[in-house]
């Protein structure tokens, strides 16, 4: 084999390949070849864009809105999220307080960005989503891991959080409801956060994507609320992928401070100039039409959910923690690690995934992708057959062990 003649970056090279390529490559691959593979690994919603959203996306084009836009997003939807923020928390933006980016995930690394220097650290809550330590550290940044107890429901626990916290903290990351947990954090933590960010001068990234998809019916603590004096250093980060199953579109936004907004819109100027324009119209209309949707896919997932909690939980040695928003479950099968089949000995959550592709036909995500290898998350955003009958496989598999 020829040697690579370029050297890599430094920054490419200290991010680890993700510990999901690997069994998502063979999901893939089996598939391919034909097997029924029932699918739990999907992070995106299993419903279709709303019509009325598909057909702004349309019209815009007929329009001839297929040219750059502001570099922050069109005038009309900065003004529609910020009326969003509005109706729906009470939270007063101006549109110059608004960047809207190629995805939530753009607005994330949009903001490391525009705010990190090398060495700077970043408390990230873990169980956390899998590119979180990443955009931190292609930033230049530390991720500095702050582990979540499954036993407290993955709550943060505010001396856990003192403990990790040191002189070079910068930032801290929110996200509530959690992927890969569905966890929700509790006011008392967001108070502790919100306490030491005051202090310590702390940016809080409150990452709000699955705020529309909570199970319980009761209004989720938000720090902005909890605390509204740490509104001057938050970054709130939403979008309509996952609220209007719009992942494709890449369309999300964020909210904050008007100096570090024009930090970041300084990025996205020199780097994709600015989302794209037909689903910025899109987007409008799923932020101005109506707000049902949200609520109509939620109903969906609760009989997913709760059937899917009741039977990991009856599993036994098997425990998970009720997601209370979301579409995910993250049940812990530590108590199998060590046990083998055929000879094969399962070791942790990516040789228990690949076990459960190999032998159940299931495909799920390593907890290792997430910082917490005593776990695998499951998708639910699919459907009740596939559901029970991935279930069955599954408990067939561990059952199978010895
Ligand atoms: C899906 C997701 C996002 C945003 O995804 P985009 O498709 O980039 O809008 C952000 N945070 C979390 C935790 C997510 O799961």
């Amino acid at each position: 084999m020829a040697h690579d003649k370029i050297t890599l970056a430094d920054r490419v090279l200290q991010v680890p390949p993700s510990p999901t390529l690997a069994v998502n490559a063979k999901a893939k691959a089996l598939k391919a070849a034909g097997a029924d593979i029932l699918n739990f690994s999907v992070g995106e919603p299993d419903f279709d864009t709303p019509a009325h959203v598909c057909e702004a996306g349309k019209k815009a084009i007929d329009e001839g809105h297929t040219r750059y836009t502001a570099v922050p997003g069109i005038p009309e939807l900065r003004e529609a999220v910020c009326n969003r923020f509005r109706e729906d928390h009470g939270w007063e933006y101006a549109p110059e307080q608004i960047q809207v980016c190629c995805g939530g995930k753009h607005g994330l690394y949009n903001i490391f960005q525009a705010i990190l220097n090398p060495g700077d650290e970043v408390l990230v809550p873990a169980p956390y989503w899998v590119s979180y330590p990443p955009m931190v550290q292609l930033a230049g940044g530390v991720p500095v891991e702050v582990p979540l107890d499954e036993q407290m429901d993955f709550d943060l626990n505010p001396e856990t959080l003192a403990g990790h916290a040191t002189g070079r903290t910068r930032a801290i990351f929110l996200n509530s409801p959690s992927n890969p947990t569905g966890s929700v954090f509790s006011e008392r933590a967001l108070r502790a956060v919100a306490e030491m960010a005051l202090e310590h001068n702390w940016l809080i990234v409150s990452d709000d994507i699955y705020e529309t998809i909570t199970y319980g019916g009761d209004r989720l603590p938000h720090i902005l609320d909890v605390e509204p004096a740490v509104k001057d250093q938050t970054i709130v980060l939403n979008g309509v992928s996952k609220s209007f199953a719009m992942t494709g579109w890449r369309i999300g936004y964020s909210a904050g401070p008007e100096y570090i907004i024009k930090a970041m819109n300084k990025i996205q100027s020199q780097s994709t100039s600015n989302p794209c324009a037909p689903s910025q119209y899109a987007a409008l209309a799923a932020l101005t039409g109506p707000q049902d949707f949200p609520g109509m896919m939620r109903d969906a997932f609760v009989e997913r959910r709760d059937f899917f909690v009741r039977d990991l939980e009856s599993i036994e040695g098997v425990t998970c923690v009720n997601p209370r928003g979301a579409f995910y479950v993250f049940p812990n099968f530590s108590a199998y690690y060590g046990r083998s089949f055929g000879g094969r000995k399962i070791e942790g959550s990516v040789a228990m995934a690949d076990y459960f592709l190999d032998e159940a036909r299931v495909a799920s995500v390593p907890g290792a992708a997430f910082g917490a290898d005593d776990f695998v998350r499951f998708s639910f955003a699919t459907s009740m057959e596939v559901i029970r009958e991935g279930m069955e496989r599954i408990k067939a598999a561990l059952a199978a062990l010895e």
